[in-house]
């Protein structure tokens, strides 16, 4: 690149050099002879003179046929002179001629420079705005030279928690190794395979990590690298990564965030759009031209499958596609296993526990929480980084950076107080709820205003319905805790009644658990076909009135829950209160400490299993 972008500057200085030199070369080729104004005058009386072009400064003209030696009509050219001096000059026949300033530097500074300025200009919002440099001979040339790596030294074991994706993935490692192999046989490779996924499981790594894992060159680029504001460009781009790649066979090229590109046309018609579908086409046509037999696999990644162009997905393109889902207890296990290689730990880490306080979170989410938690360390000069760095990196990691200097009025702080042992409370109360781990009141993040931290013990594949009824009553605990208290409501609730109508939707439509619906599935299935999940058939349609029977009943169930966690509340109105001040005094208080002040007065609670 850098060669590249100094030898467009020359460029530019060849080229006016060279037309400079037609400029001269031109005037001289056509003989034209520069003669003093007196002579001129004096052609002109003899009658010598055919005709003349009368310029500002100077007179061109051709002389008649016989006034020329050779007996040629001749060119000649002459610079004015003042006609006053020309003709006391004259008068006194002195030989007299004009004299044009010399041009060059005013020639320089009227077009050489602004040509440079112009330049420059372009180069500066080239580079702004698409991150590189820019040649004269790079416009067109993809981004993918960049990126590609040769022997990436990511391997199998660097991705953890996926283990289905990851056996999947081997048949493609065996494949770039001895592509000869497979061909022989007469076995056929997948052209395209998709990996997908929510953000940061590890979809990009795994690509890495077959790069690696085969030793091939990995060619990579971004959906949106493609897609320039140069309409053509991106086209352009896809063939040259592909030829390329061809070069450098086998080898993968891989396409992140595909979903940029790959937009299904006509959706979301803006400026970018034409684009967009220009540089698609090129995809079809280039996956469509190569033979996989040579040893090319691409790969892509997206977050997205729904939305990407039916055209991407049929046989022949993405038609193999790898789901890399939200590790389990032991992914997360292993993940953090990982990435704890590099970490010094004291004795008293226990990874499981962390893995179990981490449901839901993803590898990128574990990655930073392990390094989250070897900087709090570090910040507090240990040697090691101890279980309880790692339990504030996972609050950290959870609802964001502690915010202890955003200020909030006393009442709020009073309604988040009593909200938040509303729930922690309600769930203590009742069997089958995920455990209250730690209940908070400083603000986090963007949006939460407080916390309860429920972790459950295990992850979980299936819920019985009282589960699922207790969990939609602790959910609605903190609103009934405000009506108790202050006997009004707030808006802090919302998020909460989102998921409590959720659950209780999907317990009347999917899961057959209301009496007057019955064992009816209704959820209208519009599951994507390409994660190749079982689509339950029927359900979908149903009348006006089943609409109007299952809007009932998840009404019912909510309010039966509300009512129940309302009395529940009632029932330990001196728990919450002093659970409410103690959290409005520490902030913050374990599920412990509410469990104690329960049992203090004088109430059990039921054995978690
Ligand atoms: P995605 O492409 O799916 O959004 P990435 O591959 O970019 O996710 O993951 C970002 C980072 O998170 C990785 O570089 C790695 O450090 C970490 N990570 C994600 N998933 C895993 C995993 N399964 N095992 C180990 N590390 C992971
Ligand atoms: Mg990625
Ligand atoms: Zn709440």
């Amino acid at each position: 690149m850098e060669k590249h972008h100094k030898f467009s500057i020359w460029y530019v200085l060849i080229g006016v050099w060279i037309v400079l030199l037609l400029q001269h070369s031109i005037v001289s080729m056509l003989a034209i002879k520069t003669i003093p104004y007196s002579e001129f005058l004096k052609l002109l009386k003899e009658g010598k003179i055919k005709e003349v072009a009368i310029g500002a400064n100077q007179i061109q003209g051709r002389l008649a046929a016989d006034a020329s030696p050779n007996g040629r009509p001749m060119l000649f050219r002459t610079v004015r002179v003042d006609p006053e001096i020309a003709k006391l000059l004259a008068k006194y026949n002195v030989t007299f001629k004009g004299e044009v300033e010399s041009t060059f530097l005013r020639d320089l500074f009227s077009w050489v420079v602004p040509i440079f300025l112009f330049v420059g200009v372009w180069y500066f919002f080239m580079k702004r705005m698409t991150g590189q440099q820019p040649g004269f001979m790079t416009l067109g040339k993809s981004k993918a030279k960049v990126y590609m790596e040769d022997d990436l030294q990511v391997t199998f074991d660097d991705v953890a928690g996926v283990d289905e994706a990851k056996q999947e993935l081997r048949e493609i490692v065996e494949f770039l190794k001895e592509p000869q192999k497979f061909t022989e046989i007469g076995g056929k490779m997948p052209k395209g395979v998709l990996l997908v996924g929510p953000p940061g499981t590890g979809k990009t790594l795994l690509a890495k990590a077959v790069a690696g894992e085969s030793h091939v060159p990995f060619f990579s680029m971004s959906g949106s690298d493609f897609v320039e504001m140069f309409v053509g460009l991106g086209a352009a781009r896809v063939r040259d990564l592909f030829d390329q790649a061809k070069k450098r066979a086998p080898c993968i090229i891989f396409i992140d965030e595909l979903d940029a590109l790959g937009k299904a046309r006509g959706i979301g018609g803006v400026a970018g759009h034409d684009e967009r579908e220009q540089t698609l086409n090129q995809l079809l046509v280039e996956m469509d031209g190569f033979d996989p037999t040579v040893g090319v696999i691409l790969m892509a990644a997206t977050n997205r499958p729904e939305i990407l162009d039916p055209a991407l997905l049929r046989p022949g393109r993405f038609d193999r596609h790898i789901l890399v889902d939200r590790p389990d207890k032991k992914g997360r296990e292993e993940i953090l296993r990982v990435h704890l290689r590099n970490v010094k730990v004291a004795d008293d880490v226990d990874v499981e526990t962390i893995a179990n306080m981490t449901s839901g979170m993803v590898g990128a989410d574990l990655a930073n929480l392990v390094n989250e938690a070897a900087l709090l360390a570090v910040r507090r000069k240990k040697k090691k980084v101890t279980m309880k760095e790692f339990e504030e990196a996972v609050e950290r990691v959870i609802a964001g950076l502690e915010k202890k200097n955003r200020l909030i009025n006393e009442e709020e702080r009073k309604i988040v107080a009593y909200h938040e042992v509303g729930h922690a409370l309600v769930a203590l109360s009742l069997p089958g709820t995920e455990p209250v781990k730690k209940i908070s009141i400083v603000p986090r993040g963007i949006s939460a205003l407080g916390y309860t931290m429920q972790v459950p013990t295990e992850d979980r594949f299936l819920m019985k319905k009282t589960e699922l009824l207790n969990k939609i009553a602790s959910l609605l605990g903190g609103r009934a805790a405000e009506k108790l208290m202050f006997d009004d409501i707030s808006t802090g609730a919302h998020n909460d009644l989102a998921r409590a109508t959720d659950i209780a939707r999907s317990m009347v439509k999917e899961y057959g658990m209301s009496e007057k619906v019955g064992q009816v599935y209704f959820a209208s299935q519009q599951k994507a076909q390409f994660l190749q999940t079982p689509v339950a058939e029927g359900g979908g349609e149903y009348s006006e009135a089943t609409a109007q029977l299952i809007d009932n009943e998840v009404r019912e169930i909510i309010s039966a829950q509300y009512e129940k966690a309302k009395s529940i509340l009632e029932e330990k109105k001196e728990v919450l209160i002093e659970g409410a001040e103690v959290l409005l005094q520490k902030e913050k208080i374990e599920g412990e400490e509410l469990k104690a002040i329960m049992e203090a007065k004088g109430f059990s609670t039921p054995s978690e299993s």
